[in-house]
């Protein structure tokens, strides 16, 4: 088993330390506040054993992170059905395109990218109030996190309700094929603020669990999702969880992983660990540009990419 506790110490501090660290997300203006000398590093294994360093208990926006617990929820509600209404392909493009959406009449790519993911919290929110799909999200964060203390930052969610005119479009777009059934506003609403929970980097890790085990949630005590499911969604996360860096995430790290432009990425070393690292800065693809540095040096001090040593 490798030193743990040594090799999170000594990514922080490295990192800590380096001068380039990306640039914020501006787009969403709540998120362009943030300080970018943030860099926090968590891993926890199946015995609840844990190993953090630097920021690793300062919450930040989890932002397209929640998308992996969205999926969860909402092929547990209709199985296979989803795949209907978004499909599983890596998309190539940008998180935020609407061109490739018109091409292909409505059917977004992947659940990852924000058509997709807006179509997955349509999916979530049919037959309930906003509130109440908002609660079950909420709620299943808390638990699969073990923390019932997580919130939804509403200044976040106000900040890109009021930006979000391409999120809009999207939306507005799909409603168009019917791939989403619910009013634009409400559908919107649940997604911006399910990209607004704040979470920390070992509340993430921990919330990871279930995926690294094969469905079972080790601290929880109990199975969350089958087997088979887990690995399909792992499956997603690697070949599309960092939009079009997706290959190259695969390439550098080599685990099934999902970033979010709050600058946080959970990675998952399927029977080893649960990882979330953050660092604000983001590369071009809108990816964690520390975050995805330092957990390529994770990989290679434990041996743990799906690729081999
Ligand atoms: N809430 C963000 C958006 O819809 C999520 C994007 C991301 O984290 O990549 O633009």
């Amino acid at each position: 088993m490798p030193d743990l506790d040594r090799i999170v110490q000594d990514i922080a501090a490295e990192m800590r330390a380096r001068p380039d660290r990306g640039a914020v997300a501006s787009y969403i203006p709540e998120l362009a506040r943030v300080d970018a000398q943030g860099f926090g590093l968590a891993v926890i294994d199946g015995d609840g054993r844990i190993a953090a360093g630097g920021d690793a208990d300062t919450p930040f926006s989890i932002q397209s992170i929640s998308k992996v617990f969205t999926l969860t929820l909402a092929l547990g509600m209709v199985g296979d059905r989803l795949w209907r209404r978004v499909g599983r392909e890596p998309s190539g493009s940008p998180f935020n395109s609407i061109v490739q959406l018109e091409r292909e009449n409505g059917i977004p790519r992947n659940p990852f990218i924000n058509a997709g993911a807006i179509a997955v919290t349509d999916v979530i929110l049919s037959g309930h109030q906003p509130r109440e799909a908002l609660g079950e999200i909420l709620r299943f964060m808390q638990f699969v996190a073990q923390d019932d203390s997580i919130t939804i930052d509403e200044r976040v969610a106000a900040s890109e309700k009021r930006t979000g005119f391409r999120n809009a479009a999207l939306a507005n777009y799909m409603r168009s094929f019917d791939v989403i059934e619910n009013p634009v506003d409400y559908t919107l609403g649940v997604y911006f603020h399910h990209c607004a929970i704040a979470m920390t980097c070992r509340q993430l890790a921990t919330a990871g669990l279930f995926l690294a085990y094969s469905g079972h949630h080790p601290l929880a005590g109990h199975s969350v999702i089958s087997g088979e499911r887990a690995r399909r969604i792992n499956a997603i996360m690697l070949t599309c969880g960092h939009y079009d860096g997706s290959g190259d995430f695969a390439y550098r790290v080599g685990l099934p992983g999902k970033s979010g432009v709050g600058g946080g990425i959970l990675a998952v070393a399927p029977g080893k660990a649960s990882i979330c690292v953050w660092s604000p800065g983001l590369d071009a693809a809108g990816n964690s540009h520390l975050g995805r540095i330092a957990l390529e040096m994770l990989v290679k001090r434990t041996g743990w990419s799906i690729f081999g040593v």
